[in-house]
């Protein structure tokens, strides 16, 4: 007889403690057996074999199973299509239940909706939490329940309505013995995947209270530790965004007002179909007529601008997969104003690179840059990458480090000129949006 169990499909919610779906499943009281598909509609789209990503999540995967294997238990590991390795698991197991934490990208929506169709079938109930975020995209409405677009009255009613509870964390440990008992299991290795090692160290998920406290004074320079470093873990999941939550609450409004916009993003995604299908929030913006000259986008994927700013930020990224936030808006600007580039180009070169790549946190951030964003600048504020520099690198640390050839003659010379590229893109946005 098949063994009658549930089952936990984890997937951007790599943790076992305070994980809702993981509580939720354990709860139930019958034998819980935990997977993780490594998505081959996902990883066969990925043109570079050595994606920090993949690797980064492999490490995670390796870490829980050490840990479940503590428990006697293992997480499944599979590598193939999710439908392909359910059909397989309802042959193998009297599945009951199948528990997951909400993923409110376009991909997975479509994905889920196949999965809980096809369960449905079957008999099986497939149950959706929310883990990712504080608040979900109809939980914080206007007062005529209208969804916000301006970020300011978003974030006061997200803390107008942030009771306790919310920040409560699920207490997943006290029901560890009902993970099915099986030894442990082997996992695919990358090679067999066909990914490579990079051998990268990712950023850790400890952050001194200290940093914290000071944020506010700290966050803006890129040439020092000022912000958390979070990001891929709260992309992953390897924390809980309530725990962090909590903690920023006690800490730092500013702080806590970052985590807010990762929840306004995913609120601006779950109520425009449109964003998520990479339209321009305000649909007039896609009238611009960009210039999209291949060279220059090239020149700036390479960082080699002749603005040094620009470029040291574009070689932070490809060297490690990070760029500071300061300088993702400065790079973003200087691609959509001054070299007239699409910001979807720059929206998929930042998505093939960042290692904290997130759909709704990267669209919301080109589309603030490029000022068709909800809530973006309006676009006649272009960001000056000297004044920036003067700003928030006065004595160029962070730039020396990226570009250590600034001061010889083998520095590239600038790609526009500053103020040439000013009166252009004012020109071009005037006439797309006839003002
Ligand atoms: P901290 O400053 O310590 O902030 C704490 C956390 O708050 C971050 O880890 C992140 O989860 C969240 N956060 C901070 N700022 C933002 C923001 N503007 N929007 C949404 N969430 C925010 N962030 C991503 O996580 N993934 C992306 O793909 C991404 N792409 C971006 C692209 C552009 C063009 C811009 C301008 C910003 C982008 N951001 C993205 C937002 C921000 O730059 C990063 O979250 C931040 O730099 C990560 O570093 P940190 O963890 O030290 O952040």
């Amino acid at each position: 007889m098949k063994p009658r169990i549930n089952i936990m499909w984890f997937r951007r919610d790599l943790r076992l403690v305070d994980n809702a779906a993981l509580y939720y499943a354990l709860r139930q009281g019958i034998p819980v057996i935990p997977i993780f598909v490594f998505d081959r509609n996902i990883l066969d789209t990925l043109g570079e074999r050595t994606d920090r990503r993949v690797e980064f999540i492999y490490k995670t995967i390796e870490s829980l199973q050490t840990q479940l294997a503590g428990m006697g238990s293992s997480l499944r590991v599979f590598y193939d299509k999710p439908l392909i390795i359910f059909e397989k698991l309802v042959t193998e197991y009297g599945i009951e239940k199948v528990f997951t934490n909400a993923d409110y990208e376009q991909y997975a929506l479509d994905r889920d909706k196949s999965i809980r169709e096809f369960l449905r079938q079957q008999g099986i109930a497939m149950h959706i939490y929310k883990d990712q975020v504080i608040f979900d995209g109809r939980e914080v409405l206007k007062d005529d329940n209208t969804p916000y677009t301006i970020f300011t009255p978003y974030s006061k009613k997200w803390k107008a309505t942030l009771a306790p509870f919310f920040l409560k964390p699920y207490p997943t440990t006290q029901y560890f013995h009902n993970f099915f008992k099986q030894q442990a299991q082997s996992l695919p290795s990358l090679e067999q995947m066909g990914f490579k090692a990079t051998g990268d160290a990712f950023p850790s998920s400890v952050v001194p209270e200290q940093l914290i406290k000071h944020y506010a004074q700290t966050r803006d320079y890129p040439a020092i530790k000022g912000t958390s470093r979070l990001s891929v873990h709260l992309r992953f999941g390897t924390v809980s965004i309530r725990q962090w939550a909590a903690k920023a609450k006690e800490l730092n409004d500013t702080f806590l007002n970052e985590l807010i916009w990762r929840d306004f993003y995913h609120s601006i995604l779950w109520h425009f179909p449109h964003v998520r299908r990479g339209e321009a929030f305000k649909k007039e913006y896609d009238a611009i007529r960009w210039r999209n000259n291949e060279e220059e986008f090239k020149n700036w994927c390479k960082g080699q601008t002749g603005y040094p700013i620009v470029d040291a930020g574009m070689r932070e990224l490809n060297a490690t997969g990070y760029m500071h936030n300061r300088v993702r808006m400065i790079t973003a600007s200087f691609l959509t104003k001054h070299l007239l580039v699409d910001w979807r180009w720059g929206e998929a070169y930042f998505a093939q690179k960042l290692l904290d790549y997130d759909f709704a946190a990267n669209n919301g951030g080109w589309q603030w840059s490029a000022g068709c964003g909800c809530d973006a600048a309006p676009y006649f504020r272009i960001f000056s990458p000297a004044a920036q520099t003067k700003k928030f690198d006065p004595e160029l640390k962070y730039i020396r480090k990226w570009v250590p050839e600034l001061d010889t003659p083998g520095y590239s010379q600038p790609v526009v000129n500053h103020e040439v590229a000013r009166q252009r893109v004012l020109q071009v946005y005037k006439q797309a949006l006839k003002q």
